[in-house]
């Protein structure tokens, strides 16, 4: 089955002269990553690449081979093959079912569980730890040898989309395709320093912001934490440097479910959701409108904070009580 979509997969990509390739509103690791990589394969088959996301890149992805190429503005027109990367839903690139014309061939490539299958081709594999991996196959697929280009990209997709190897999704493939990646040639010292030692001080003032905040509930088992507006302007962060803050309320002892609470305006606030052993934060997001994997996901509620607070903490006490979990 899977074979057959990735040989489908392969074949609207090798037919096509252009491709726009889609990754989603803030951006990760592994969306641009995958991106690039597939992006930096289909030129070396000659293909027109268009690489499309809407926001700021993080600065910790500024080193990517190819990163400077990404283009905000949608292509106009759009060209006939679509690749989106990465992404569980049309709205995680801001797009409806209606911007897309008719004559599209859509291509689906994602790890999400919760993905709509919004493509013509679909090429989702939950079980992959990182849309990194279903890139990686997809450039096998299509045959073209890797370069150490392409590899850094896949390289760091995986490695930040598994939290450096350590989440539940990673498996004995994953590291098999890190191992080819890395025989690729590429500089694990320069990506790890890159990616995990150059953080702006600007991010760890927003984490004493965000510890300050931090508050337990739920016995201990939920950990919330909320950065609002003035603590962005006070330490001087954009929105994309809160990426993985949540962690460090999810490393306490005895936390199962840690939340992030991100204001964006006095009545919308983004999600961020993270458990660790058991519970399954998909579908809590999927409750609110978003979705992600078990372990990770995230939503946007219309409310302040602090009813955000409420709306969450409510929703996962009774979770916990009934213990559906998993
Ligand atoms: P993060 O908290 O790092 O932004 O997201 C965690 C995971 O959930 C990622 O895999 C991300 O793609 C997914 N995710 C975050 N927000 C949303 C959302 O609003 N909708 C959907 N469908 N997925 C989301
Ligand atoms: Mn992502």
């Amino acid at each position: 089955m899977k074979t057959r979509i990735a040989n489908q997969m392969a074949e609207e990509l090798r037919k096509a002269p252009k491709v726009a390739l889609f990754s989603h509103v803030s951006p990760d690791g592994d969306c641009i990553g995958s991106m690039l990589g597939i992006g930096l394969a289909l030129e070396k088959l000659g293909k027109d690449v268009y690489l499309y996301n809407p926001d700021p890149i993080p600065r910790n992805l500024s080193f990517l081979p190819g990163v400077d190429r990404i283009q905000t503005t949608l292509p106009d027109p759009l060209p006939q093959t679509l690749l989106f990367v990465d992404c569980s839903d049309l709205q995680r690139v801001n797009l409806k079912p209606e911007h897309i014309p008719a004559r599209s061939i859509v291509l689906n490539l994602d790890h999400h569980v919760s993905n709509q299958n919004f493509g013509s081709i679909n090429w989702v594999d939950a079980e992959a730890s990182a849309s990194g991996e279903v890139a990686f196959e997809l450039i096998r697929e299509l045959q073209i040898g890797l370069t150490q280009e392409m590899a850094t990209n896949l390289y760091t997709a995986i490695l930040t989309d598994t939290g450096s190897f350590q989440y539940s999704s990673t498996t004995a493939k994953t590291h098999r395709i890190a191992a080819e990646l890395l025989e690729c040639g590429i500089s694990l010292v320069k990506i790890h320093h890159q990616i995990f030692d150059q953080k702006p001080l600007a991010k760890v003032k927003l984490l004493q912001h965000a510890l300050n905040q931090l508050q337990l509930y739920a016995d201990g088992k939920c950990a919330i934490m909320s950065l609002r507006m003035k603590d962005f302007e006070q330490s001087g962060a954009e929105e994309s440097l809160s990426e993985g803050l949540v962690d460090h309320a999810r490393s306490i002892q005895g936390v199962e479910v840690a939340i992030l609470l991100k204001e964006i305006d006095s009545r919308k606030v983004r999600v961020g959701l993270r458990s660790n052993l058991w519970f399954n934060v998909n579908e809590l997001a999927a409750r609110f409108g978003g979705g992600g994997h078990k372990r990770a996901a995230g939503c946007t509620l219309e409310t302040s904070i602090e009813e955000a607070e409420q709306i969450l903490l409510q929703a996962i006490e009774e979770e916990m009580k009934f213990g559906r979990g998993h």
